[in-house]
C-alpha cells in the first residue's frame, strides 16, 4: 500500500464508524485537493519534520507525508482514529508517529526526542475550534525564542484569523494581534467555505501562516502578557486607568514608554506595548 492507493477518507470513516464528535471540535476535511493545498502552503516540506495537532481520520496527514515531510508527529486526543492513522503510517514507509494525548498539555520537545523529530519543526493543523486559540497562545508564549518551531500553518475561524493580522485602531486588534505580530509574521492565505468540512461548521474558516521572527524586538514576555491583558481587559478605558489593575500608578511607566496616558489600548501599535513591558520590568525588578 502507498499513500496514493489508500482508500478514500469517506470509506475509512464509514468502515471504522468515525462519526464526528462536537465536543472535540471535529469537522473533517475530506477533499484531498484542499488538504494538498494546505500542505503546499506550509512548505516546502521536503526533508522537514512536521507537528500536526488533531489528525482525525488523516486527510491533512496524508497530504503532509505525500508532500515530502521526513517525519510527522501527530497528537490526537481521540483514540478512535488510531487504526486509520496506523494505515497511513504503514503506507508512508513508517514516517508517521502518533501520540494519543491532549495537545494543550503536551511537552512537544520531549515528544520530538521520543519520536525522532529534529527541531525546528513546522506546525500544521486543522485545529479544533474549541482549543485553537489556547494552543496558539501556548506556542506564542514559549519562553525560549526562537522556539522549537519555525512556522505555523493553521486553520482558524475567520474571526480569529482577522485578530491575528489586525492593525491598531480596529476592533479586531487585541492581545492576540500583539503577541502574534511581535514574535511572528502572520498572514491570511485563503478562506475555506463551511461546505468543505464534514460536518460543516456554521462559520467561514481561514488558513493562516505565521513565520517565526528569529530576533524579535527585545521585551520581557511576562510583562508583555501582563500589560496587554490589563490594557485590552478594559479596552474602552484610557491606559492611565486600565493599567491600574497592575497595582502601581501607571503614569511613570507610560511616560517611560513614551505613550500618552489618555490613549486607549487599541491605539497602541505593537512596539508601544513592548516599550511599556520594558518600562514595567525595569522599574519593578
Ligand atoms: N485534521 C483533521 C481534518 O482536517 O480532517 C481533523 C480536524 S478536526 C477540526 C480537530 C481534531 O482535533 C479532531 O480529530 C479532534 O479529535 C482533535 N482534538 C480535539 N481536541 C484536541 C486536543 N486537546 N488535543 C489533541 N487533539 C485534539
Amino acid at each position: 500500500m502507498t499513500l496514493a492507493s489508500l482508500p478514500p477518507l469517506r470509506e475509512v470513516i464509514a468502515r471504522l464508524d468515525l462519526t464526528a464528535r462536537k465536543s472535540l471540535g471535529q469537522n473533517f476535511l475530506l477533499d484531498l485537493n484542499l488538504t494538498g493545498r494546505i500542505a503546499r502552503e506550509a512548505g516546502p516540506l521536503d526533508g522537514r519534520d512536521v507537528l500536526e495537532i488533531g489528525p482525525g481520520p488523516g486527510g491533512l496527514t496524508r497530504a503532509l507525508l505525500a508532500n515530502g515531510a521526513r517525519r510527522v508527529l501527530a497528537i490526537e486526543r481521540d483514540e478512535r482514529f488510531l487504526p486509520a492513522l496506523a494505515e497511513i503510517d504503514a503506507a508512508s514507509g513508517h514516517r508517521l508517529a502518533v501520540e494519543p494525548a491532549d495537545a494543550l498539555a503536551a511537552d512537544e520537545p520531549a515528544l520530538f526526542a521520543k519520536h525522532g523529530l529534529a527541531a525546528p519543526v513546522t506546525i500544521v493543523a486543522n485545529l479544533p475550534y474549541n482549543v485553537g486559540t489556547a494552543l496558539l497562545v501556548k506556542w506564542l508564549t514559549t519562553p525560549a525564542w526562537p522556539a522549537w518551531f519555525d512556522s505555523l500553518t493553521l486553520m482558524f475561524q475567520r474571526e480569529v484569523a482577522e485578530r491575528l493580522v489586525a492593525a491598531p485602531r480596529t476592533s479586531a486588534y487585541g492581545r492576540l494581534s500583539v503577541l502574534a505580530q511581535w514574535r511572528t509574521r502572520p498572514r491570511i492565505l485563503f478562506d475555506v467555505h463551511p461546505s468543505a468540512f464534514v460536518p460543516p461548521p456554521s462559520i467561514t474558516s481561514s488558513v493562516v501562516r505565521l513565520d517565526v521572527v528569529s530576533a524579535p524586538e527585545e521585551a520581557p514576555l511576562t510583562w508583555v502578557e501582563r500589560v496587554t491583558a490589563a490594557a485590552f481587559g478594559q479596552r474602552r478605558k484610557m491606559l492611565r486607568s486600565s493599567l491600574k489593575s497592575l497595582g502601581a500608578d501607571p503614569q511613570p511607566f507610560l511616560a517611560a514608554a513614551g505613550l500618552p496616558e489618555t490613549a486607549r489600548a487599541e491605539e497602541i501599535p505593537v512596539p508601544g506595548f513592548l516599550a511599556l513591558a520594558r518600562a514595567y520590568a525595569a522599574q519593578r525588578a
